[in-house]
């Protein structure tokens, strides 16, 4: 008989687990290590302490996740500030939130040292970079889409205010509940049916930003929306317009970067998600197919594009393909940054102009893609990937565009030339003439030169 999941053992009633055989499954033996020395530290301040989450959630799915958040029924920032006392790292505080990330110490030995574990491996261990640290809360909103007021409470209540119940599982590391796993929203079985569901029917209005999550964690678990939830998260949709930009975007860019984000903005666009974020933003198929053409990611070192980070360069291909006063539009409501706005603007503006973009010759061509951002040109690059055109914008990015003329202003001066604002226009007609094949060497663009000069 193969043996139960963890899931199905838990759900058949073990509902306290031994917490060292079931850590196994998922962290590495320093890193359990380091939890119950937490544990320990939290004990030592009479406070339980809790892993809460999107971790426990994938302990029990079985996926890989080393994000953890710790519930401490207490004060977390007293608990982080212990933790870096005794074994080091840093800590930031948020004081209005009661919430702390201790950042591991760079010594991971000497951390595994301190924490009492003896260790005969060679290579360092194996830890997370940073734990989440939460001192228990409930919040409640003033009206739809406010940040909450918070005050500290107890773990019930702080499962209450998550988002859906299979995120709002909580698993005790510490005193006599050890190992318990408390469920008081049947997350467990929706964990089994595969089914996202919010814990209070004001869940959505409470807090928009949840139908972005739901529709983003629905497509990477292949779960559903639970069919009451769906209504609630449709009849919410008219918040949206209360969120921050700031806060969208940032839902945005984590639908970006999830491995099925096609999946996942396909389905906001059938929701009328990305509709009540803006009227002009919109997902269809062939922004699909372009996002696709981004994944052999080799294309961007060859634009010198690798250090921009992913979710940039996917926004700017998915708005490539809508009117640039909406794209400005929708970036003004997202708050992107100047740059991000101007570059995506500046890659429906190429698009637009793509027929007369592809009559011109190579050095006119070079110089009205130079006046644009790299990240919009290699947009337009990768609309054309699989024509002559694109071959073309290829060779912009790794040859036409570091081309210069063989001679420099040094040899203008040589030649008795008044240094002024004619050695830039010189220097240009050389480039140009050498970009379009009209000179092939020194010598000849010594002629041009002279050619030039003379009028
Ligand atoms: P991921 O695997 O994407 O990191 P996660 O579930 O860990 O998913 P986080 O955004 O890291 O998600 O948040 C951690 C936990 O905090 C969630 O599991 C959920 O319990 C809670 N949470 C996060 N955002 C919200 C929200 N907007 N409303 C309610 N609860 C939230």
């Amino acid at each position: 008989m193969a043996p139960k999941t963890l899931l199905a053992e838990v759900l058949s009633g073990q509902k306290v687990l031994d917490l060292p055989k079931v850590l196994k499954k998922a962290l590495s033996p320093a890193t359990i290590a380091l939890l119950f020395a937490i544990g320990g530290e939290a004990e030592r301040q009479r406070a339980p302490l809790y892993l809460v989450g999107g971790f426990v959630r994938d302990l029990l799915l079985q996926r890989p996740n080393l994000d953890l958040d710790l519930v401490i029924e207490g004060d977390a920032i007293q608990l982080g500030r212990t933790l870096q006392k005794r074994f080091g790292g840093r800590l930031t505080p948020h004081q209005s939130f009661g919430t702390a990330v201790w950042w591991l110490p760079e010594d991971k030995k000497k951390l595994l040292r301190n924490i009492g574990s003896a260790s005969k491996q060679k290579s360092s261990p194996q830890f997370p970079e940073f734990i989440d640290l939460v001192s228990a809360r409930q919040e409640s909103y003033r009206r739809p889409g406010s940040l909450p007021d918070v005050k500290f409470a107890d773990i019930r209540a702080d499962q209450y205010r998550r988002d859906f119940t299979i995120n709002a599982l909580a698993l005790c590391l510490t005193g006599l509940r050890a190992g318990q796993l408390l469920d008081p929203w049947d997350g467990l079985r929706d964990l089994r049916r595969g089914l996202l569901r919010v814990l209070h029917s004001k869940s959505f209005s409470d807090d928009p930003t949840r139908i972005l999550r739901a529709v983003r964690f629905a497509a990477r678990l292949k779960f559903k929306i639970e069919p009451s939830t769906l209504k609630q998260l449709k009849s919410s949709l008219r918040f949206m317009n209360q969120i921050s930009g700031e806060r969208i975007r940032r839902e945005l860019e984590l639908a970006l970067e999830e491995e099925k984000r096609v999946q996942v903005l396909q389905q906001m666009q059938k929701l009328g998600v990305l509709k009540s974020i803006h009227a002009g933003l919109k997902w269809q198929s062939a922004m699909g197919a372009l996002l696709r053409r981004l994944i052999p990611s080799s294309a961007l070192q060859v634009w010198g594009l690798e250090n921009v980070p992913f979710t940039d360069i996917s926004f700017v291909l998915w708005f490539v393909q809508l009117p640039a006063s909406v794209i400005a539009a929708i970036t003004d409501r997202l708050r992107f940054t100047a740059d991000m706005r101007g570059g995506a603007v500046a890659a429906a503006r190429l698009r637009a102009s793509e027929p007369s973009l592809k009559k011109l010759s190579t050095s006119r061509l070079v110089s009205a893609l130079e006046r644009e951002p790299l990240i919009s040109v290699f947009a337009l690059y990768l609309l054309n990937s699989n024509n002559k055109f694109g071959q073309k914008l290829q060779r912009y990015a790794k040859e036409w565009r570091h081309i210069r003329s063989h001679l420099d202003g040094n040899d203008l001066k040589n030649l008795g030339l008044k240094p002024g604002p004619d050695y830039r226009n010189i220097l240009e007609r050389l480039r140009s003439a050498r970009l379009d094949g009209e000179v092939k060497n020194v010598a000849q663009e010594k002629a041009l030169l002279k050619k030039v000069i003379n009028g």
